[in-house]
Parts: C-alpha cells; sequence; structure tokens
C-alpha cells in the first residue's frame, strides 16, 4: 500500500489533470492520494472548488482515497496563518506549506510560520531546518517531509538528522508533477533509506504516520 500526501495536477504546474493523475496512482498500488497543487490567495478558491469535485468523484467510484489539499506556495510569511486559516474553510482537508528548500528563494520563516500555524499538517521540504525549528513540528504534531524530488530531495538527510533529534515525524511524498514521479513501494522505501532512516524505522514513516494523519484528516 502506498500513501502519497504531496502531488500537483494541470490546476498548477503538475502535466495531468487530476482525475488522471489518480487514476495513474491507482493504478501503481496507491492506497491513498493527496492532490496539493501550488495556491496562493487568487487561486485558492478555485484550485479548491475543482479538486474537491474531482477528489469526491474518484473515490466513491475507485479503490483509492484522493484527499483535496493545497500547497502554499511562496506566499509572504506574514500571510501563511490566514491563507491556512482560509484553505480549511474552502474545504481542504490537508495544509502543505512549501518550505525552505535550498533551491529557491522562499522567503526566511516560512519554515517557521507553518510550524506555528495550527491549521498546517505538512512542512514539505523543509530544507536546511533547524533544531527549534524541529523542536516545533514535534510540539505542534506537524509531519516534516522527506522529499522524492530531485532537488527538493537534496536536503533529506539533515531533515531527518535533525527532526530525529527533536523527536519530529516524518512522511516520504513524491511531490509528483508528472506520472514518472509516482512512488513505488520500493522507491519510498529506498528515498527513506537514503535519507538516513534505519530499516527499523521505515514501518512507521511508511505506515504508521500515514495511518495517523488519515485518522486526523478524517478527523
Ligand atoms: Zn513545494
Ligand atoms: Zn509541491
Amino acid at each position: 500500500m502506498i500513501y502519497d500526501f504531496h502531488s500537483h495536477t494541470f490546476l498548477s504546474d503538475g502535466a495531468l489533470s487530476p482525475v488522471e493523475l489518480v487514476r495513474r496512482a491507482a493504478s501503481k498500488g496507491y492506497g491513498v492520494i493527496a492532490l496539493t497543487d501550488h495556491v496562493g490567495p487568487g487561486n485558492l478558491g478555485e484550485v479548491l472548488r475543482q479538486i474537491l469535485a474531482d477528489c469526491a468523484l474518484v473515490s466513491k467510484y475507485w479503490g483509492i482515497q484522493a484527499i483535496p489539499g493545497v500547497e502554499l506556495t511562496h506566499v509572504p510569511v506574514a500571510a501563511i496563518a490566514e491563507l491556512a486559516a482560509a484553505a480549511r474553510r474552502g474545504g481542504a482537508r490537508l495544509v502543505v506549506i512549501h518550505g525552505e528548500t535550498i533551491i529557491e528563494p522562499v522567503e526566511p520563516g516560512t519554515n517557521r510560520a507553518a510550524l506555528e500555524c495550527p491549521h498546517v499538517d505538512i512542512l514539505a521540504h523543509p530544507g536546511l531546518i533547524t533544531p527549534e525549528e524541529a523542536a516545533l513540528a514535534a510540539l505542534n504534531d506537524i509531519y516534516l517531509e522527506i522529499s522524492g524530488r530531485p532537488g527538493h530531495s537534496f536536503t533529506n538527510g539533515h531533515v531527518v538528522q535533525v527532526g530525529r533529534v527533536a523527536g519530529a515525524r516524518f512522511l516520504v511524498n513524491s511531490d509528483a508533477h508528472e506520472p514518472r514521479d509516482l512512488l513505488t513501494e520500493e522507491f519510498a522505501r529506498n528515498v527513506a533509506l537514503g535519507a538516513g532512516l534505519g530499516p527499523e524505522e521505515l514501518a512507521g514513516v511508511l505506515i504508521g504516520n500515514p495511518q495517523e494523519l488519515l485518522r486526523k484528516i478524517r478527523g
């Protein structure tokens, strides 16, 4: 069973429609996929309207759970809390924040603002996360992402090292933009091992944490 809480469709910069992405995921053995397109204040409402409709349809007819979410991306730090709340009001079941990767000029302070926000579920690709930020993730029950995406994955090892000391919890996500980016069980395992997680930690990160997040989402 594959769980993946971060993906993109052509509603932002992904290649496929929401229903086709879910279809492709289902055919690869996924049990759960969250659709988390890039949003800011302008497209938040429209993206959620379309994602909610498509997720409801495919979850009803196919044996896969499609979760409507968003990834707040490159929004001003000062606006993260209000936009995360707006995403919830708009029906997002999962709120992901695009963290401070080392390959982009994400506004400094994004990681911290995300980790202090009660509406945030996942901090994606948090780059050179600090011990203080990792402690906030643990305290506020926000998952840190181990990324399967080239580039964003450069700091996976650092994220595991700092997050583990703080007691933070991890998820392996694809951040898929194209069908070839979707996870397989083997690739998810290898991304986790490559990030420095031990074999004894795999079940928790790949199965236990996703199931716990699902319980929170179903709430
Ligand atoms: Zn991102
Ligand atoms: Zn993304």
